[in-house]
Parts: structure tokens; sequence; C-alpha cells
């Protein structure tokens, strides 16, 4: 773009970024400056010269022309890793509606003050050895002997060792230092953050020939990256299909090539079995990120990238973000995951996020996944992605056997349990054979929550009208009740707060109502549990994993978090115990949700020699998403809800901008939201097929007493929506409120 003005910021490593500088440019260097170029600028009083990056450029200005200084040069042709990063921010600004600070925080690598950890070493310095062992003997120097005598054992010592366990003062070690005997060297070391555990196993590659499907992909990918082209690719594998092997080879050609690679997983959950895997082709050239890292660590793992001491980082959205300078691929694994669309502003997409970045850098995109979202699968069919397919297990392992259990019938027969006949017999055998067994519930909590069987009220939170989850205490105590949404908690009430009826209590089912059921029918089993309330620690993930893949449980309960992604040989029988809780979460996603957790849920099963089993048990079996997932049949499932979506006209066919408000005061709240509608009615009146519903109640109409309200937007085109929203935040410029903030959302995955 040629433009006569930059909007320059300058120091991009500070916590705050808060303002940008606007400078002319000047002529010679206006057609080679970019967004993220580096730019050398006269700044302050004393026209120092300082280096920023510009961010943005524009024709005009807002500024008096005259009193508006020009850029000084161009630092370099081309953009280095901060600048392409800024570029990126620029279009997440642009393509999901944020402000440019707002987006710059998000791509930049959190640099607050952290130091980095200084290890000292005494290294030995000198050639003449002997001679000062003998000088120190004669003096009775008898501590410099001690460090003299271990140095010619190991030739460096960490300081501390040489003060500590032998004993030898700092003052020693610097009078030898003097005399030319030692040195003391300074290594700033990152923080490493992947366990003794993983690091273990570093290099310890299994030893696999790839089978023929494998063979083949790995072939395309290379022979693709031969002739110099980069492109998205979906790999389309059912489950134990040997994906991550793919990655792995697609990976070790790229860094053979000098270039380096960011493998995105969907939830910390994953890390520890993702990075064990990558450890053992990649060693300590591989590392993680993610938010439970302390920001010295994480800002340590982004320096190890950015020097280039690293080849692989793998991680979660976030990690997307790595600064490497040669960036050659980018792995998406289990791409259909609704954790990879930011829930803060800015509402980014990682999947459009990443083929973007891959687009500036010159690099390739991988998405993998068993159940790929409607969005990608579409745009592969299109010829817009390559697709890969891989329809078998490895080894000729064969798929999990499914049966779906009808919970009707079920009470029917009187059996009140959450455990259906079928699956209790499937577990009893299981037991009998030492194998071991899985349990899935996408709940967590005691009973989720407290309703009414007079009035069918649900105690809901005053401030967020939401149900309240029900915590329970013990036994004998009552629970508590507590708000996801903002925390509010109140004792579990004895009367239905609606209708006075003491017909009130907790219904529903979660993991730890699971553990107590499982206990009373086999007293024998040895659970374990992993949900939210059990891993909230720094390694409890890890832990509870690392002990049930050990063998110490013979049932591992859990939420959506152990259905995914992980690897157990020697688990045998999935049990799904209400597929309807996603089914029934009045999003438009639900199905594809469903179908995608239950198909998760059945490739957990099976994946050693012994052939697996999956009981799905629910109150709809006919549903095309159940059915689906027991036949495990993918394309059927596509078919049907493509049809749908686009009748529906939903995404992906169709795309969809939320926008929402959020003020205290309902009334101000609801005339500004008004007045959006039919300014945006009013200016896209005959952009063809724009639909416009709202201002509407989100389902949480209120959070933390701040009033909620959202417009639809719906088109084909995704510009038509982006022109819609700058058009709005324009707008908002002169006809805003301060106590009302609105917010975009662009193909949101989560319903309001
Ligand atoms: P997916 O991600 O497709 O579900 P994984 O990548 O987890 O499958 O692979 C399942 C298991 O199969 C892993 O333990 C992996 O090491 C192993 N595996 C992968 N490829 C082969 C192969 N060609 N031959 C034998 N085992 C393989
Ligand atoms: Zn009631
Ligand atoms: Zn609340």
């Amino acid at each position: 773009m040629r433009g006569l003005y930059a909007d320059v910021i300058i120091d991009i490593s500070h916590e705050a970024i808060d303002r940008t500088f606007q400078y002319a440019i000047p002529d010679d260097i206006a057609g080679r400056i970019q967004i993220g170029s580096q730019v050398n600028i006269p700044f302050g009083k004393g026209n120092n010269l300082r280096k920023g990056y510009v961010i943005g450029i524009s024709d005009s200005t807002e500024y008096d022309e005259s009193r508006i200084k020009s850029i000084d040069s161009l630092c370099e042709d081309g953009v280095a890793a901060p600048g392409r990063l800024l570029a990126l921010a620029a279009w997440i600004k642009e393509n999901y509606g944020s402000t440019m600070i707002n987006a710059i925080q998000t791509v930049m690598p959190v640099k607050k003050t952290v130091k980095s950890v200084v290890v000292r070493y005494v290294v030995l310095s000198c050639e003449d050895v002997d001679t000062w062992e003998y000088r120190y003997m004669k003096k009775n120097a008898r501590a410099k002997l001690r460090l003299l005598r271990e140095l010619m054992v190991r030739p460096e010592l960490p300081m501390t060792e040489a003060t500590g366990t032998l004993n030898v003062s700092h003052q020693a070690v610097k009078a030898m230092e003097d005399e030319g005997v030692v040195r003391i060297v300074e290594d700033s070391r990152y923080r490493d953050v992947v366990s003794d555990a993983v690091r273990q196993q570093a290099f310890e590659a299994p030893d696999i020939e790839l089978n023929s499907d494998q063979q083949r992909i790995v072939d395309d990918f290379v022979s693709d990256a031969d002739q110099g082209i980069h492109r998205t690719y979906l790999l389309h594998g059912v489950t134990g299909s040997g994906k991550t092997e793919v990655y792995v080879r697609c990976i070790r050609e790229v860094v053979r090539a000098g270039r380096q690679a960011i493998v995105l997983i969907p939830e910390i959950a994953l890390t520890y079995q993702t990075l064990t895997y990558f450890s053992r082709y990649f060693g300590n050239r591989v590392t993680m990120v993610n938010s439970k890292l302390s920001s010295g660590e994480k800002y340590d793992q982004f320096e190890r990238a950015r020097k280039g001491d690293v080849d692989v980082v793998i991680g979660p959205r976030s990690a997307l973000f790595t600064p490497f300078e040669k960036l050659g691929l980018i792995i998406i694994d289990e791409e259909h995951e609704s954790s990879y669309k930011s829930d803060s502003p800015p509402k980014y997409h990682a999947r459009e996020t990443a083929i973007e970045r891959a687009r500036l850098e010159g690099a390739s995109v991988i998405l993998g996944s068993a159940t790929p979202s409607v969005e990608s699968y579409k745009r592969a069919l299109a010829g817009e992605y390559r697709l890969w397919t891989m329809d078998s297990r490895v080894e000729g392992r064969a798929m999990a056997e499914t049966s779906i259990v009808d919970l009707r019938d079920e009470l029917h027969r009187g059996n009140r349990s959450i455990i259906s006949d079928e699956l209790a017999n499937d577990i009893a055998d299981r037991l009998s054979k030492r194998e071991q067994i899985m349990l899935f519930i996408n709940k967590r909590g005691y009973n989720s929550f407290v309703s009414c069987r007079s009035c069918g009220e649900a105690v809901k939170c005053p401030h967020c009208d939401v149900s309240m989850a029900l915590h329970s205490g013990n036994n004998t105590q009552k629970g508590v009740l507590v708000c996801h949404y903002c925390g509010f908690r109140m004792p579990e009430p004895d009367k239905c707060p609606a209708c006075g009826s003491k017909l009130i209590g907790g219904y529903g089912v979660g993991t730890e109502k699971v553990e107590q059921e499982v206990r009373r029918l086999f007293p024998e089993a040895r659970t374990l549990r992993m949900d939210r309330d059990t891993t909230s620690k720094k390694n409890s993930h890890e832990q509870i994993l690392e002990s049930f893949g050990r063998g110490d449980a013979d049932i591992l309960i859990g939420t959506q978090m152990i259905v995914k992604g992980h690897d157990f040989s020697r688990v045998t029988l999935v049990g799904v115990l209400l597929a309807d809780l996603t089914l029934f979460s009045g999003d438009y996603r639900a199905g594809e949700r469903t179908f995608d957790l239950l198909t998760q849920a059945a490739g957990r099963a099976g994946r050693g020699d012994v052939p697996g089993k999956v009981v799905i048990q629910t109150y709809k079996p006919d549903n095309y998403a159940i059915t689906a997932a027991a036949s495990q049949d993918y394309r059927a499932f596509y078919d049907i809800e493509e049809a749908y979506r686009s009748l529906m006209r939903y995404p992906p066919e169709w795309n969809m901008m939320v926008i929402m408000g959020a003020g205290m005061d309902e009334e101000q709240l609801a005339n500004i939201m008004d007045r959006m509608y039919s300014l945006i009615r009013g200016k896209y009146i005959n952009a063809g097929h724009l639909s416009v519903i709202g201002p509407s109640e989100p389902a949480i109409s209120k959070i933390k007493d701040v009033y909620r309200r959202v417009l639809y937007i719906k088109h084909r085109d995704y510009r038509m929506l982006v022109d819609v929203k700058d058009y709005v935040e324009e707008w908002l410029k002169e006809n805003g409120e301060n106590d009302v903030s609105v917010f975009f959302d662009l193909n949101p995955v989560n319903m309001y």
C-alpha cells in the first residue's frame, strides 16, 4: 500500500504499548514501507533517532501537516519476526474487530520485567595446573587446593557448589581468578519448562515404519516443499490412524530445511502426551508454552524460539504467536475444537489466523482431525485445502465396536442408576480381565443444578440469569450453590425460591457422582477422577494421566478433557454416560459437538492389540449425530450437517457476526442497540440478503449486574460483515456511550 503517513509505535517490548505517533513517509521509501517495517524516526525534543515499527499507513492525517516529522529511514527492506507479528496483529484487528493495542498484545510475547536466571560457574583457565597445585600445597592454601583438585576432575563447577559443598570462600575463588587459575563465567539460563519425565525420553524415537497411507501423505508434503509450494492441508484421519507420526515426519523435513514449526493442541491437558511424543524425536529442540507457565518461563521459551535454540513449540492457541524467525509449518491438531477461537477480544480464530500467518511468512499449515470442522471439510472438498485421508487404524487395528443404549428403556426396566445394565456388565468383564476403562461425562461438580419438581424452575444466580451449580459438601451436609460466571455462592435452599415448594433437589450428574456410583457397584475397582476440580494445580493433569497410564487405576472418570487425544493402549472400554448433554446446548453447532465428542470417545477404546468397545448412553438414540458417530461415518454426518447449515443460513455457507452491547443502564443500552439496528438496516438495505436480527437478550442477559444485548448479522460474504463492523465502529466514535461497551464476534463458536 502506498500512503503518505505512517503510524509508528516506539517500543513494543513495553508492557503498555499505549500510543502511536504519526510520521510522514518520505518519497524515497514510500514504495518499500509496509505494515511491520522497522524504521528510524526522530523522537522527542532532541530529535534523537529511535527505532519504531509501522503499524498503520494512511493517506491523510488529523494533525497539523506542518508539524509532522518525517521518517528518517527504513531499517531494512522486508520485515523481521516482530514486524511480521505486527502485520498479523493488523490483520486480526481488521478481521475480528478490536483495538490495535489489544491485537498487538495478543501477538506479542509477554515482556514484563522478568529477569533471566543467571548461573555462575567456575572454570579452569590455566595450563600449568601442576605448578599451581604445588604452590597451594606449599602455602597451605587448603581451600584453593580443594577447588583446584576438583576442577582437575571436572573443569566446570557451579559457583554454588564451590562455595557450598566444597566450602571455598568467595574471596578465595576471586583470588584464584586474579591469579589466572580460574575464570568465573556467567551463563544466563532459560527456565526449562519440560519435566524430567519427558526429558528422559528425549531422542528415544520408536522405530516406526510408515504405512502406505502415511507415506503417501509425507511424500506429497515433501514434494510440495521441494517445489516451494506452501499451502493448507487437511489431514482427515480416523482416531488411531497415526496422525501424530505424520506431523513428526513433516516437521522433520521442515527442520532439515532449516525452518521451524509450531504445533497447536486444543487444550493444556494434552501437553504432556504431545510433548513426550515430540521429545522422542526432537529432544531438547522442542519446548512448550501455555498459560500455566509464569511470565518468565513463557518469555524464556519465546526467546529460545526467536534465537533459533528450539525447532518446535507446542501449546494451545497462543503458541501460534511464537516469534520464530523462519517459520516453516504450523500444525493444528484437532482443528475442529472450539478452543481455537479466542474467548476474549480480539475474538480471533487460530485456524484462520494460522493460515494468514503462514501466508505472510511463506509457511504451510496442516489441519488434522478425525472429525474435521464442517468449515474445513467444505473448503477441502472445494479444493481450497488439499485433502489427505487416512481411513484405517495403524497396524490393521479394528475400529471400536459401538453400542447405543436407550436410557428410556433402562428407566422402564426400573434401573435408576446412571450406569446401564449393559455398561455395568461390560465394566465387570473388563475389570475381571484387568483391562482399563474410561467413563466420560460432560459435566463437573456433583449434581449440576437444583430444580423444582412443582414449578420446573432451576435456581438461578440473581446476577447472571444462569442456573447455579450445586457443589456437594459431604453426605450429611447440604451443598452449596455456585455461579460459574460471577462466583456468587449460596447454601442449597430447602424450598423453591420461586414457588415455595419443598420438592426441590439436585438433578443431572457430575464426575463426583459417577465416581460414587462406580464405587457402589464395583467396590474393588480402583478409580481416578479427572475434571476441572482435580486438575487446578500446575502438574495435576500430567500426574493423573501418568498414573492411569502406569496402570495405577482401573477406571478413569472424567469430563471431556479425558476423551481428547489420549493414547492408552490398555483401555478397551469407553462409556459415554449421557451423550445428550452436548446435544441440548441450544446452539447450531450442537450436532457437530456431539458427533465430535462421541467419535473422540470411541477413539480412546482399543488402541492396543485388544479391540475396544464404546457404550453410548442416550435419551435420543435416533439423532443423526449419535447414529453417525456410532457407525463412525464422518461423511454421513457431514452431508446432513452441511445441508442443515445451508438451509438455516449458518456458517460455513453463510457468515455470521454478533454485535454485543453491555452496560449497567438497561434503558441506555436498549436505546443504543435500537439505533444501531436502524443504522445497519438503513445503510445495507440493498446489500442483498444481509439479515439483521435483534436486538435481543442473549441466553445470559446479565452478568455481574451488567446487562447484555445482541444483534446478529448474517451474510454470505465475510467481507460484508467486516464492512458492517467498520461502519458501526466508525459510528460509535460519535454516537457511542462511555457506559456501554460494544464488541464484535465474527463466526462465533458459542451462542450468546
Ligand atoms: P491419531 O492421532 O491418528 O489418533 P496417533 O498418532 O496417536 O493416532 O497414533 C496412535 C499410535 O500408533 C501411536 O502410539 C503411534 O506411535 C503409533 N503409530 C503411528 N504410526 C504407526 C505405524 N506406521 N506403525 C505402527 N505404529 C504406528
Ligand atoms: Zn418451584
Ligand atoms: Zn452470577
